[in-house]
């Protein structure tokens, strides 16, 4: 598409379509108050004050934003001044974060369309690496992402302002980029990711134009910052959305640049178990995120790169390795070619190792074991993500189901459960792979000193 084309197509500088108070639902009871207090404060001051972005497109969604981003004509240092709360961050977008409590409002100034030489404004190869030069909110409202994103509500006269057509798509559930697409994701490639979640986060499509160029364009993306692309993945699968996300990703063909291995174990075998682990985890991740209860990112890289580990270490003892051998290389393996596309914190990537290492351990049933393992730092994350290969390997439930009753149990009556329950099969010889077939063991009155070395080995062997 021809970019002149459609900022001519674009309202003109002012042209803004204004929906007065009567004509759309954002109420102020709505806004968190501490981001009421930003707008109300600049505004007194004399500056020009917007609630903008996702908070206004999901307020006209009838959703509840979490963040209140702010946009103004007042400078950084200017927004500074008016508040002690205050604090200037950010380099690539300086920024102002006016903090209440738990609450951070995020102020921003203007951008400006261009660079006249004074503001501070840096492209290297066409990527937008700085953008620090300001200008009116017309400006500010092109260089935004999407139209839905490109809406502003008016603190002076509570009406929402829309330059691009935001509205309109709102309404008919459009992701449509502004401006020329492939000049804005050569700009920052990672405008594609965010087109693909937020569709799925607001069940809307992506304009055809929109979404054209990712075949050719996708491949920029191994170019976007590893750290950046960490956080896009965070947004994308631990935002409440993630199965929608992993959906909209394999859909666009995007999930190939940022999770490659992934993509691929899931392309190639296509009713492989391993995507109703993956499509497991996510909707049980996406369950505890609307629950308000906790998740971390190494639970999701466990899950994203299980598939591809564990293909990696059978092509390995296909290939003559000694299987304990071949385990180890695929995880190093795995997370070092991972790494390269998503810079996964340290901390995280020890403990999907870990989350990984406890699986055979589940399968020991000696009592000293058993009871290691339940004192695990991990146990949790391990025994979670147990609970989920039940989902690739049906024949680890009964094993799961073990697990789960002995967490309610005390030492005394876990040691009896030890000789009165399933006997635990002994080890499989590889890592992680599912144990043959449980027997259960006929119920025995306990002797003396039964249960202080291993369940008797009969039952797990016969
Ligand atoms: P979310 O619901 O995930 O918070 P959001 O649209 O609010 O969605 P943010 O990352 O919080 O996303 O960004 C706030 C606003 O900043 C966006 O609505 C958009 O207007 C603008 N924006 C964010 N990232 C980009 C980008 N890469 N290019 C252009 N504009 C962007
Ligand atoms: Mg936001």
């Amino acid at each position: 598409m021809n970019p002149e084309r459609v900022i001519r197509d674009m309202p003109a500088h002012g042209a803004f379509r204004i929906i007065a108070r009567a004509a759309h639902t954002i109420s102020r009871k709505n806004i968190a108050p501490g981001a009421l207090r930003v707008l109300y404060r600049l505004h007194e001051a004399g500056y020009q004050a917007f609630l903008v972005g996702g908070a206004v497109r999901d307020l006209l969604l009838g959703g509840h934003p979490k963040d209140f981003d702010v946009a103004t004509d007042a400078t950084p240092e200017q927004v500074r001044a008016l508040f002690r709360n205050c604090r200037l961050i950010g380099r690539r977008f300086r920024l102002a974060h006016v903090v209440f409590g738990r609450e951070i409002v995020e102020v921003a100034t203007f951008r400006g369309g261009s660079d006249d030489g004074s503001g501070d404004r840096h492209l290297v190869d066409g990527r937008l690496v700085r953008d620090n030069v300001y200008g009116s909110i017309e400006e500010d409202a092109v260089r935004r992402d999407f139209t839905v994103n490109a809406l502003y509500y008016d603190i002076a006269d509570f009406s929402v302002r829309d330059a691009v057509g935001g509205m309109d798509d709102l309404q008919h559930r459009v992701l449509r980029l502004i401006g020329d697409p492939q000049q804005r994701y050569r700009e920052d490639p990672v405008r594609m990711l965010r087109a693909a979640r937020l569709a799925a986060k607001l069940d809307f499509t992506i304009a055809p134009e929109t979404a054209a160029p990712f075949a050719t364009l996708g491949p920029l993306l191994a170019e976007a910052p590893p750290a950046r692309l960490f956080d896009e993945s965070l947004k994308l699968f631990l935002g409440g959305h993630g199965l929608a996300s992993l959906r909209s990703l394999e859909r666009h063909d995007l999930l190939i640049h940022v999770f490659p291995a992934t993509a691929r174990a899931l392309r190639q075998h296509p009713d492989t178990p391993f995507r109703a682990l993956l499509e497991q985890s996510l909707a049980s991740t996406d369950a505890r995120v609307h629950e308000d209860k906790s998740v971390t990112p190494a639970f999701l890289f466990a899950a994203m790169l299980w598939g591809p580990m564990r293909l990696t270490e059978q092509s390995l003892i296909d290939g003559g390795s000694d299987p304990s051998a071949a385990w180890r290389h695929a995880v190093d393996r795995v997370l070092r070619e991972q790494a390269q596309r998503v810079a996964v914190p340290r901390r995280f990537a020890v403990m999907v190792e870990e989350i990984w290492s406890l699986q055979p351990r589940f399968a020991q049933n000696a009592k000293k074991s058993v009871f290691r393992l339940l004192e695990h730092p991990h146990f949790r994350a391990a025994y979670d993500f147990l609970m989920l290969r039940v989902a690739e390997s049906p024949g680890l439930a009964e094993l799961a189901a073990w697990w789960t009753q002995a967490q309610q149990l005390d030492r005394v009556m876990l040691t009896e459960s030890l000789a009165a329950l399933p006997v635990l099969p002994v080890a499989p010889t590889l890592p992680g792979e599912p144990p043959p077939q449980l027997k259960r063991l006929r119920r025995r009155r306990r002797k003396r000193g039964a249960g202080k070395t291993a369940a008797p080995p009969k039952g797990a062997g016969e």
